[in-house]
């Protein structure tokens, strides 16, 4: 089967989340860009401890599917729009994890709360997207929109979360980050009110978190 190793990656970060407590049942969804610019992502309504590699769906960039034994994911049209319009993008994840959604269903998008925030976003916030029914070409449109050209992560309004990055797995950290400034925001506007950073201070922080990270030596 083609593209073995990214299958097992998209595989491997979905069973992560299902298993995390990011997405409860089979909520959110998982993709890969291919070498070749077509799309692996996970099948439609597959819970997560039964999903295997050959399970994901391979589309093209304009959402027809290619190959695949199941349903592709429901939100092909958010996935497919995100990838033609940012080219840098080689994976994305979406899931319904509670702090950032409960803040998406109090229609509020996340300020720099906390140092880390520099590492979603130029601007030191997430932003929010406007609601629309999920898998339509309206809610593809809002999220590509309010992700722009600069922003990893964004709300969608009464619905979840977005994360984009280099590769999938790049990405599902990315959701944790958000999850853990949502949940920060979140308990700090109960018991007072957040301290808020500056643009300098992303700016100061996102060149010093760039090169932050090692990995042990084999
Ligand atoms: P799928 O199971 O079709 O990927 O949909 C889940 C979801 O989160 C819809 O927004
Ligand atoms: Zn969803």
């Amino acid at each position: 089967m083609k593209y073995q190793e990214l299958r097992e990656e998209v595989t491997r970060i979905s069973r992560r989340m299902g298993d995390s407590g990011l997405v409860r049942t089979t909520a959110g969804n998982v993709s890969a860009r291919t070498p070749d610019g077509d799309v692996l992502i996970t099948p439609s309504g597959l819970p997560y401890e039964d999903l295997e590699a050959g399970d994901l769906a391979l589309v093209d960039l304009d959402g027809n599917l290619l190959e695949g034994p199941l349903e592709p994911s429901t939100e092909v049209p958010m996935h497919t729009g995100i990838y033609r319009q940012r080219p840098g993008v080689g994976g994305i994840v979406h899931t319904h994890a509670p702090y950032s959604t409960a803040l998406a269903c109090l229609g509020l998008e996340i300020p720099a709360v906390h140092y880390m925030l520099a590492a979603l976003s130029e601007e030191g916030r997430v932003p929010l997207a406007p609601y629309a029914t999920y898998g339509t070409e309206e809610l593809a449109g809002y999220a590509s929109e309010t992700l722009g050209g600069t922003h990893s992560a964004c709300l969608l309004q009464n619905h979840g979360t977005i994360t984009v990055a280099e590769t999938a797995t790049k990405a599902y950290s990315l959701t944790e980050i958000l999850e853990e400034m949502a949940e920060l925001y979140y308990r700090t506007r109960l018991a007072g009110d957040p301290i808020i950073l500056g643009p300098d201070r992303i700016a100061e922080t996102r060149a010093k978190i760039a090169g932050y990270g090692q990995a042990k030596r084999s």
